[in-house]
């Protein structure tokens, strides 16, 4: 009999939570085009404001500041592609969304910890002329490391530069609240907090007008012209909501994550933590065991039913060495072993427990390998 999937890989998408899955199976018939102004029509449009409300709400923005669209991935491109031609500095470990939409951005560089290297950053800033976008991220999806925005912000002002934030991975982990962070863009994937795939936000600072990048529709406020993915939009408030008032317990995440940690040094000490000394968000673990390639530990892994990830950037199932590793100054050995455990909503002690598990058995047969080896 095969054991449930033990599903530890929520940096890539967190499964739906049970109230997104439980309106999903329900869904009025009557909820239509959100721009019709017949009462289906109507039905649809009041959806769309509740959940705009409850993102809002999760990120600590004004509903009018919400604009709702296919996820980071767009929101990254829409504020890149209305800086064209204009002197951009990217941090080294963005997501690509953010590093091949500015492919002539130039990179602020992180330390080995994984964190934005303040130092550099400041005569980055002052060599040239003024950069009219900094973008950061909020946390790193490989190491889960969060990133001294606020300081970023500070320099950024100083210069009049535009801020632009990846939350992605940041929202429903740590709180948030636009109005004090004060950034001019910030961007989201609802499916990173147990929403659907597919959608997510930019949330507006005090931009007018606002970045544009699909036209041909009066659709939020002509910000983002296309029919409303409604069911999308609706699973996007109500994982929102739950995310928020997830937040109170969320650091308990920490415990689990530390306890997989320490059961990894004990059980292979040669093992290596990226980002480890560094403020994380409470449910990642990035990783190295030497000697151990990321891809045979995914196939070990996947085989008694755990779902993790590769630390590299994998996408459309291709597996690339970690830009961020190589940012960080990871030696090359290591980075093609890195493995990345991702915690959330749904996750157990018994969650826990099956990885350990699986890892000790993995653990054992690469040494009995090795002794066979001499
Ligand atoms: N930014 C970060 C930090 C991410 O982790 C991701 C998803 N891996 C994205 C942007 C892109 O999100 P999406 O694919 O949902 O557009």
């Amino acid at each position: 009999m095969r054991l449930e999937t033990v599903y530890l890989d929520y940096n890539a998408g967190a499964p739906p939570r049970p109230c997104v899955l439980n309106r999903l199976r329900t869904w009025p018939a009557e909820a239509a085009n959100p721009s019709s102004l017949h009462g289906p029509g109507r039905t649809a449009r009041g959806m769309i404001e509740t959940a705009r409300a409850d993102v809002a709400a999760l990120v600590g923005a004004d509903p009018a500041q919400v604009v709702f669209n296919s996820g980071a991935t767009e929101g990254n491109n829409t504020v890149l592609a209305s800086f064209t031609g204009r002197r951009i500095l990217v941090s080294a470990i963005e997501h690509p969304s953010v590093l091949e939409a500015a492919p002539d951005a130039e990179r602020i560089p992180v330390t080995p910890e994984g964190v934005i290297d303040l130092e550099a950053l400041e005569p980055l800033i002052k060599t040239g002329s003024p950069p009219a976008l900094l973008c950061v991220m909020l946390v790193n999806n490989e190491t889960g490391v969060i990133q001294p925005v606020d300081d970023v912000i500070r320099l950024a002002r100083r210069c009049n530069a535009a801020v632009l934030i990846d939350a992605a991975q940041a929202a429903g982990r740590i709180p948030l609240d636009m109005r004090v962070i004060g950034a001019d863009f910030m961007t989201f994937s609802a499916h990173k907090i147990g929403g659907l795939p597919g959608v997510g936000a930019l949330v507006l600072g005090n931009c007018i007008p606002p970045p544009v990048l699909l036209r041909g529709g009066g659709q939020e406020h002509r910000a983002r012209a296309g029919t409303e993915n409604v069911p999308g939009i609706v699973a996007f408030g109500l994982a929102a909501r739950d995310a928020k008032s997830g937040l109170a317990t969320y650091a308990d995440l920490a415990t689990l994550r530390n306890t997989l940690e320490s059961h990894v040094e004990s059980r292979a000490p040669e093992t290596v933590f990226f980002g480890r000394s560094s403020p994380r968000v409470p449910n990642t673990s990035l990783f190295a065991v030497p000697g151990l390639p990321s891809q045979t530990a995914l196939i070990h892994m996947d085989l008694a039913g755990i779902s993790i990830s590769s630390g590299s950037a994998c996408s459309s199932g291709v597996v690339r060495p970690s830009a961020v590793l190589r940012a960080m100054s990871v030696p090359e050995t290591f980075a093609p072993c890195a493995l990345r455990v991702s915690l959330g909503w749904g996750t157990t002690g018994g969650d826990v427990d099956r990885f350990i598990a699986a890892f000790d058995t993995m653990i054992d047969r690469m040494k009995a390998r090795r002794a066979q080896a001499v």
